[in-house]
C-alpha cells in the first residue's frame, strides 16, 4: 500500500505517521509514503497558494493550480491515476466497511484542504471520493487523512503483529468487542471475571461473544440492528435486558 498525501503541512503527516505501528510498518517497508507539499508547486515569488472567494465571504480559499500540479506530479510519476480521497466535512463518514474497500488498492492520494476548503473546479477534475471524519470542522484536512491511513494500514498484511487481533474487534460483524482484561486478576477490588480465569476455551468464546452483542445493545443499538445473531441469541439478549432492567 501506497500512501501519497497532498499537503501544505508534510511535517504534520511525516511526524505522525511515522510513529508507532505505522512507522514500524514504513520503516519494514509493508506501507510507503511520500508527503508532497502543495506549496512547492506554488506559481508566485511568495509562495502564496490561497486566495479570496469569488463573491465574497469569510475566508481563504487554497487555488486551483498548485493543487492540480501537486496532483499531477504523483500521477505522472506512477504512470497512472489512482484514487484520490479529498478529506471534506461534505464527504461520506467513513467506516470500517469504506477503509477495507479502500485496502484493496495499491495507491491511494488523499487531498488535505485548509482555510475555507479548495477551489471546487479541481476537485471536479481530480478527486473519485468525498469522505468525512465526522460531522463537525477541522482546521484542516491532514488529521482526517491520517486516521483514514491508519485504520486502512491495519487491514494490510504485516502491519499488526498479531492479524487475528483486526478480525475479531469491534466493528467486525457490526459488534462491537467485548471486554478485556490483563493482570493483575484483582485490581481496586475489581475481579477478572472467573471464566476468564477457567481456561476453558469453548465457554470463554461464548461469554466473549454474548458481552459483544450486550455491549453493543448498550452503546450502539444502531449498530445492532445489522448485527448477525441467531433467534437464540435475540432471546438471550432480550432475556438479559429484561434482568437488567429489575
Ligand atoms: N468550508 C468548509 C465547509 O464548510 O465544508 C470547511 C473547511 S475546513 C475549515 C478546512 C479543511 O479541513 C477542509 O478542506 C477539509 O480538508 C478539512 N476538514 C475539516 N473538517 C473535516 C472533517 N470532518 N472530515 C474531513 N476533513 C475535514
Amino acid at each position: 500500500m501506497n500512501f501519497h498525501v497532498l499537503t501544505l503541512f508534510p511535517e504534520m503527516i511525516l511526524n505522525g505517521m511515522n510513529t508507532s505501528i505505522t512507522g514500524r510498518a514504513i520503516a519494514a517497508g509493508r506501507l510507503s509514503l511520500e508527503a508532497v507539499n502543495i506549496r512547492d508547486f506554488a506559481f508566485n515569488k511568495h509562495q502564496k497558494v490561497d486566495d479570496y472567494p469569488y463573491g465574497g465571504g469569510a475566508g481563504m480559499l487554497m487555488q486551483a493550480e498548485p493543487v492540480y500540479l501537486a496532483w499531477q506530479s504523483v500521477a505522472e510519476k506512477l504512470e497512472r491515476k489512482p484514487r484520490v480521497v479529498y478529506l471534506t466535512p461534505q464527504g461520506q463518514v467513513f467506516r470500517q466497511s469504506m477503509a477495507a474497500e479502500l485496502a484493496g488498492e495499491e495507491d491511494l492520494i488523499f487531498l488535505c484542504g485548509h482555510y475555507e476548503g479548495i477551489d471546487e473546479r479541481v476537485l471536479e477534475e481530480i478527486v473519485t471520493d468525498y469522505v468525512s471524519i465526522g460531522d463537525y470542522v477541522l482546521t484542516g484536512g491532514e488529521l482526517p487523512a491520517m486516521v483514514l491511513m491508519d485504520c486502512i494500514s491495519r487491514m494490510v498484511p504485516g502491519v499488526l503483529s498479531n492479524q487475528e487481533s483486526g478480525e475479531t474487534e469491534s466493528f467486525a460483524g457490526n459488534l462491537l468487542e467485548y471486554p478485556q482484561y490483563s493482570r493483575p486478576e484483582e485490581w481496586h477490588g475489581r475481579r477478572v471475571p472467573d471464566i476468564l480465569l477457567s481456561g476453558h476455551h469453548a465457554n470463554i468464546d461464548k461469554w466473549r461473544r454474548e458481552q459483544s452483542i450486550l455491549r453493543t445493545a448498550q452503546r450502539r443499538p444502531d449498530l445492532l440492528k445489522k448485527a448477525d445473531l441467531t433467534n437464540k441469541e435475540w432471546a438471550w439478549l432480550k432475556a438479559e435486558r429484561k434482568q437488567e432492567e429489575l
